[in-house]
């Protein structure tokens, strides 16, 4: 790709600490891991931060230590990356979705309660393309049923719902740090809660069950290796300490694209709710009915512009249909926002003649259904 959809932004500072660590010689379980979550409790203000090696891993711990399992029902959002509802599938449980709300594409916090019985065991939000979900809502909902919830945060560290920041409403929130996310780690991911025992239970599932404070062959229950590595870690420390910079380069570039794509009348541009604050993590533009989508993508693919349509409905994947026989028109705003979404290049250093790039490439497309 000439431009490609995203880019992970790496200075001399990521470089430098990555080799401090190579050269230490402790490779994992040391200090680069525990600074990075004290730079995540300290940024988001929670009491505790839980590096792991993914967002699904972090999201796994969490319906693991909730003691979610077997038939027990989590409600979530069929618009998303799948990780935030296989989470739930990998204990057994069942992703119970409702749809979405076609401004804001996160969840329609108007059907929640029609979905609550008896085994619901959570809800979990998550905050689509970096702007939150309406935590006011779920706040309240989740109060009056006595539910736990986790805010799948993956695309938006730094994103804020009334001056708030996200991942800091829920029992515990979750961030992701894959090279396409805001702050990368490479691979990794993290939770933040400020629940003491839900925090031990999560800092033992990572490290192969093992007690906090026995023995390292002492395993008091069934865990996993999710654990962080160091150079990992040192490149997230990096990225951490430059995430001011980091959110505002992003939010020039959304605000370079707001502008330069206003006139187009077969674009609908994203659109922010007056409590939200966005964290950008990618840009995704919708057409109006009559653009094929598919078309634009490949119209766009072949002139060098990397392009996606961000999300297939998590229902209608292949897994999906076959497990539970979902089929289309289950959600019907989903199926119809996903037709005819399409993320644009998106990235820190994304210059404003790159921008024009992407926009003349979109019109002259355009020109095919007029
Ligand atoms: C990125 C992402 C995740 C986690 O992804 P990993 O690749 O496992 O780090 C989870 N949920 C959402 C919504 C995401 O965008």
């Amino acid at each position: 790709m000439r431009i490609p959809l995203s880019s992970p932004d790496i200075t001399e500072l990521e470089k430098d600490l990555v080799m401090e660590v190579l050269d230490s010689g402790q490779l994992g379980l040391g200090p680069k891991a525990k600074q990075f979550e004290e730079q995540l409790s300290e940024y988001i203000g929670s009491r505790f931060a839980i590096a792991c090696n993914s967002g699904t891993s972090a999201l796994h711990m969490l319906i693991r230590a909730l003691g979610i399992r077997d038939g027990d029902e989590v409600i979530t959002t069929p618009f998303s990356f799948v990780a935030s509802s296989n989470c739930i599938l990998f204990e057994r449980a069942k992703p119970v979705f409702i749809d979405i709300d076609e401004k804001t594409l996160n969840m329609d916090v108007t059907q929640i309660e029609n979905k609550i019985t008896e085994r619901t065991k959570a809800i979990l939000p998550v905050h689509v393309f970096g702007q939150p979900a309406n935590m006011d809502e779920i706040l309240k909902i989740a109060r009056k049923y006595n539910l736990p919830v986790l805010e799948d945060a993956c695309e938006a560290i730094g994103a804020k719902w009334n001056g708030k920041l996200a991942g800091s409403f829920g029992t515990a929130g979750v961030f992701a740090f894959y090279p396409n996310k805001q702050v990368t780690t490479g691979e990794g991911g993290i939770i933040v809660t400020d629940d003491e025992e839900l925090a031990a239970v999560c800092y033992s599932l990572r490290n192969q069950g093992r007690g906090n404070d026995v023995q390292w062959l002492s395993h008091i229950r069934l865990g996993f290796n999710y654990r962080l590595d160091e150079m990992s870690a040192a490149l997230g420390t990096a990225q951490m300490k430059r995430i001011e910079e980091i959110l505002k380069k992003r939010q020039q570039v959304a605000a370079m694209y707001l502008e330069k794509l206003r006139d187009i009348p077969e674009i609908i541009l994203p659109t922010i709710d007056a409590r939200a604050e966005m964290s950008w993590f990618v840009f995704v533009i919708r057409f109006i009915e009559g653009i094929q989508r598919n078309q634009m993508m490949e119209g766009l693919l072949k002139r060098g512009i990397g392009c996606r349509p961000y999300f297939t409905p998590i229902h209608l994947q292949p897994f999906y249909v076959e497990q539970f026989g979902y089929q289309t028109g289950d959600f019907p705003v989903t199926e119809r926002v996903s037709q005819s979404t399409l993320a644009l290049p998106f990235y820190n250093r994304l210059t404003e003649q790159e921008v024009d790039q992407v926009i003349r490439a979109i019109r002259e497309e355009l020109q095919i259904f007029r």
